[in-house]
């Protein structure tokens, strides 16, 4: 696997974020794959902007900026001079995922991938349809696209408290599914491949939509879910059997 370090910003400006894109024009994948600590904040594939008016610059600046940024700087912190900083982000993930005395290190690694996962399921004019594959699947296990998207937002919206809604791959029933996970929890801990996330948490949306998380929810779901994404971490998927 892969593994870009990026510089990390402390200060956000359109410039710093920059904006990653390939000679034909599409959004390049970010890389969020984390080889070893120090970990490192993937930069967004987009400028603050980017994703503005379904989600502000403003709510990117504390949400990306502060938010994500501690998880990442606290999780730093835990596995200094820890062998568990030799890990990938995953691996410690799932190493510290049923031990009762790594709590903090399974919230704040989870927190981290869960927002690396994220970022990198929005793009700006995102939304619309899947192809190939994936949108046969979404068909074939989940009811079609329309059934997806209304249940996708059901799942994320019925979260009690702070988390996330996901869409995810099973690789031992090789089936699509829906799942929610409370806090920092995330679906790589049950062996389920995530292909997309909704974060949850009121910071996520509070800033711009006050307690209508399904206003949110549901203009995430048609301007700004990158399906390229998705398709990508299916592909992936099912590669890897
Ligand atoms: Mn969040």
């Amino acid at each position: 696997m892969t593994t870009i370090h990026f510089t990390r910003r402390r200060i956000l400006s359109g410039a710093a974020l920059g904006l990653v894109a390939g000679a034909t024009g599409r959004l390049a994948a970010p890389a969020i794959a984390q080889a070893r600590a120090p970990y490192t904040l993937p930069a967004l594939p987009y400028s603050d902007t980017g994703l503005d008016p379904v989600i502000s610059a403003r709510t990117i600046s504390f949400h990306y900026g502060i938010h994500h940024k501690a998880y990442l700087d606290n999780l730093n912190k835990l596995v200094e001079n820890d062998p568990l900083g030799e890990m990938s982000l995953e691996q410690l993930i799932r190493s510290v995922a049923v031990n009762p005395n790594r709590v903090a290190h399974f919230n704040n690694a989870g927190q981290v991938f869960n927002h690396n996962f994220y970022w990198a399921s929005l793009r700006p004019n995102g939304g619309g349809a899947p192809t190939g594959a994936l949108l046969a699947q979404i068909e074939k296990d989940l009811g079609g696209l329309e059934k997806f998207k209304a249940d996708f937002a059901a799942t994320a919206n019925g979260v009690f408290g702070s988390g996330w809604g996901w869409l995810v791959w099973n690789p031992r029933d090789k089936k699509l599914g829906l799942s929610r996970t409370s806090n920092a929890d995330t679906p790589i801990v049950r062996g389920d491949v995530p292909l997309l996330t909704i974060d949850v948490w009121e910071h996520a949306y509070y800033l711009d939509y006050q307690n209508r998380r399904a206003a949110y929810t549901a203009a995430v779901i048609d301007k700004l879910i990158n399906w390229d994404w998705a398709a990508q971490q299916f592909d992936k998927a099912l590669k890897a059997g």
